[in-house]
Parts: structure tokens; sequence; C-alpha cells
């Protein structure tokens, strides 16, 4: 399997060698130059399978170049009830990613049971394990340079950390973060985690990562890399769970079933666009946004308007707080037939603070043919939301998971199981909890103590000259 651009201009490459990188040479996201597809016969024998066996399954279409025993072994290190052992009361950890049923035809399909109980250690704790292997067989070693508000940063940390041949160096915006969410990242003592507390906001924080980025022979010379959304080996282990889910919630092949996703950078919900691709029979692709609908906007209009940073707004589900979804490239590559010379042109418009309308040559009527729709909530909806969920089912969700369900109870179709994708757990985010129910959520076993636990991090100013001294210092 080879990788090529959506820009079309970089040479076609291997997993393991884009494994390590972010975009293509020429700006673009990588995609495999052909999407896998799974026959009846094929699905059949998937069914019954358990995570790990569907992992192998579906990732060993994707990586053709570790050998087959070796990426079981990773699969098996990765997906195991110990790492995601922090399932609700009744349900199973060793399905990794259990459903939660509702009610008939209403589930949850649960993805934050890791570590940092959000779901980006679903595919985060993948790539911990195989940067590790990629860079024992290379003699490499890496340092990986991220700015994080939140739930990005952690779960690059909890799937790095103790990884031989890695280091993180990791940004994030001084006593601007929750305490859970800083005590979670600032109470690792791992010698190979570094945290770096920034004066300043997230944008500077990021300001500082592409400074540094944009020194090539900085970047060179020091091994930087990243661990972004736009990953390839990101949205690949994501695709595994779609399949995990529509096997639970059907019994057999004919069933169709419909997601709904909470999305921000839309790399979520595209691993749910590229399992249709592979024949998984999904019928809709729901992506539910916050205030922050760019997404609503294009998939109700078909006019794409990303925002700047001064019009993001910062909302109870902050990590959708995005307003120029990365991965969205990505399928509208697919949507165009894949015509790289069309994206280059649409995204020639966007990388210049543009827009782009896809009315413009009837190409917008082809979205419903890859099975989107689209929906939005706001504050008073999450909230009205995480009420009806604990009256109506006494579930309590967090408020990611309910912008999902809101949009999801919108777009349900008799006969059509519909499953919403838990992307954190509500002890993640127990403000809103409080505000929403009047009480606490219960907190994970290990977790309860979390803000008490002695911190390691580095304040600094928001200078990157600072930030490359740091980090010469601290692997010479
Ligand atoms: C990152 C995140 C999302 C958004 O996922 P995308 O892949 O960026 O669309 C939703 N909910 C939570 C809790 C997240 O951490």
């Amino acid at each position: 399997m080879k990788y090529i651009s959506t820009r079309g201009q970089s040479p076609a490459q291997s997993f393991t060698e884009i494994l390590l990188g972010g975009l293509a040479p020429d700006g673009g996201l990588y995609l495999p130059e052909t999407y896998p597809h799974f026959s009846d016969d094929g699905l059949a024998r998937m069914r019954g399978m358990n995570y790990r066996e569907l992992a192998f399954e579906v990732l060993s279409r994707f990586i053709t170049d570790i050998p087959a025993d070796d990426l079981q072994a990773i699969i098996d290190k990765t997906y195991t009830a110990a790492v995601y052992c922090n399932v609700r009361p009744g349900e199973n950890a060793e399905d990794i990613t259990p459903l939660h049923t509702l009610e008939p035809d209403l589930h949850l399909l649960c993805l934050s049971n890791g570590p940092t109980i959000a779901f980006k250690d679903m595919a985060m704790q993948l790539l911990g394990n195989l940067f590790e292997y990629v860079l024992a067989k290379a003699g490499q070693g890496i340092n990986i340079l991220g700015a994080t508000s939140g739930d990005t940063g952690s779960s690059a940390e909890y799937a790095m950390r103790g990884k031989h041949g890695v280091n993180v160096f990791m940004l994030s915006p001084y006593g601007k973060m929750s305490r859970f969410q800083t005590a979670q990242m600032f109470s690792l003592q791992d010698p190979n985690i570094f945290n770096i507390a920034v004066k300043g906001v997230f944008d500077d924080c990021q300001d500082i990562v592409k400074a540094v980025s944009n020194d090539h022979a900085f970047k060179q010379a020091n091994h930087i890399g990243a661990v972004n959304s736009i990953n390839w080996a990101r949205v690949a282990a994501q695709v595994v769970y779609y399949f995990k889910g529509y096997f639970a919630a059907t019994a057999d092949n004919r069933q169709q079933v419909s997601f709904a996703v909470p999305s921000g950078n839309f790399g979520n919900v595209c691993a749910g666009h590229i399992a249709r691709m592979m024949g998984l029979p999904i019928r809709h692709l729901v992506v539910a946004t916050n205030e922050n609908d760019v997404l609503d906007e294009f998939f109700r209009t078909g006019v794409y308007r990303p925002r700047g940073s001064a019009n993001t707004y910062h909302t109870s589900s902050p990590s959708m707080d995005i307003s120029k979804a990365s991965n969205f490239e990505r399928f509208v590559f697919d949507l165009v037939g894949r015509d790289a010379g069309k994206v280059r042109e649409l995204w020639g418009e966007v990388d210049q603070g543009g827009a782009f309308d896809l009315n413009e040559g009837s190409i917008f009527g082809k979205v419903a043919g890859f099975g989107f729709q689209s929906g939005s909530s706001s504050h008073a909806n999450r909230m009205q939301t995480i009420r009806n969920a604990w009256e109506t089912w006494q579930v309590m969700i967090d408020t990611h998971t309910a912008d999902g369900l809101k949009v999801a109870l919108e777009r349900r179709e008799a006969d059509v199981p519909m499953l919403v994708l838990e992307t954190a757990l509500p002890a993640k985010f127990e403000d809103s909890i409080r505000e929403a129910l009047g009480r606490d959520p219960v907190r994970p076993a290990g977790m309860a103590d979390l803000e008490n636990l002695p911190q390691r991090f580095q304040v600094m100013e928001a200078d990157a000259n600072a930030v490359k001294q740091f980090i010469v210092e601290k692997t010479a």
C-alpha cells in the first residue's frame, strides 16, 4: 500500500515513511492510493472477532511494510483491557470500545476508556507503540513538539511516556487549562515527558511550534516531529472502532447503521468515511458540531468558510472549538473524484484565509452519496441533552458526547441503529456536569486524587528561542 498526497505533487510513500511526518511536502494530506475493500464474505468473517483481531484485519491492509507478526504484536500490546480500563459500570473492558445501549437502536459507542478518558487515546496509544518500533528499527530518535489546550497533549504524553527514542515537549498556556487537565499532564514524572507552561494563550503556544518547525535547520538537527490530528496513522487506527461498533449493534451484514460523531478537526468522522468506503454498511455519518459550526455550514450549504481564531468561540465542549477542520481536505479529495488539481485550487483559497463554494460545478450534490448529514448545538442544548440522558437512561455523558447525542436524536430513522460516539467521560468536564445536573461525575479509579499529586513542569516566556534552547539542553 502506497500513500499519495491530496495535492498530487508529492511522491507516493509507504506507511512507515509517512508515520513520523505531518503534511506531505506539497502541503497536502496523505491518503491510501486506493481504499481496501471488504466483501460480504470478508465482513462475515470479521463478525465475532475481538478488537485486536479486527484491528489487525483492518490495519494490515494499510500497513504493508511492517511484518505481520510484528504488527500483530504491536496491536496486542496496545488494545488491552488494562490500557482501556476506565469503562462504565456494567461494561466489559475486554470489548475495548463497549457498546452501551440507551434504548433499542440507540447506543453510545464508548471510546473514552483509555488513560486520559478521551477518545484520542484510541489512536494515540497505537501511535506510541508504532513510533517506538519504527524508531528502534531505524536506530533513530524523535523529539515531539506540540501545543495543547487540553485533550491532545495529555493523550500524546500518556502514549509516549517511557517510550525509547521518544521525547515529548508539550506547550500549554500557563494557568489556562482546567485543574483536572493540568494535573493529568503535569503529574507525569517520566523523564522523557517535558511540560512547558507558556506565559500566554494557546495561540502563542501554537505560534512557537510553528516558528520552531519553520526553522528547517533546527528541525532537522534536533529531530523535531509532531503527532497532530492529520497524522495518517491516527486516522487509520480510528477506522477500527467503526467496524467494532457496527458488528456490536447488528446481527447480520445486510443491516445498515448510522454514526453521530462530535467533530472538530474532522479526524474522527474522516475515519468513519474511510470505513464506509471500505464497504462497511454505514447509512449516515452525522457530523455534530458545537457553536463553531463551519462543518455544519458546509454540509448544509456547500460553502466551506474557515474562520480565524478571533472568530472561534470558547465553548463548554472545548475540544471541538476549531474553525479550520484540518482533516476535511481528505474527504474533499474523495468528493471531487480525487482530482488533486481541484483540491489545490480550493485550498489555494483556504490557505489565504478564503472560502470555497462547491455548488459551482454541482460537486455539492455528490455529498449525499457519501452519507453525510450534520447539525450543531449550543451550550443550552448540551445542558438539556446531559439532563435528558440522565433522566431518561440514567447515563451521565460529557459535553462533547452531548453534542453528538443532540444531533443524533434529530437525525434518527426508524429501524436504523444510531451509534453516538462517546468522545470523553464526564469526569473530564466536572464543571459542566455540575451545571447541568447539580452533582459531580464519578471519577475513574486512580484519578480521585489527581490534583494533589506532585507536578513536574517548566514555566517559560512565550519565546521560541527559549523553547529551542530548552530542547537542546534537555536532549544533550
Ligand atoms: C478531539 C476531540 C473531539 C473532536 O475530534 P476530531 O477528530 O477533531 O473531529 C471531540 N471530542 C473530544 C472529547 C475530543 O477530545
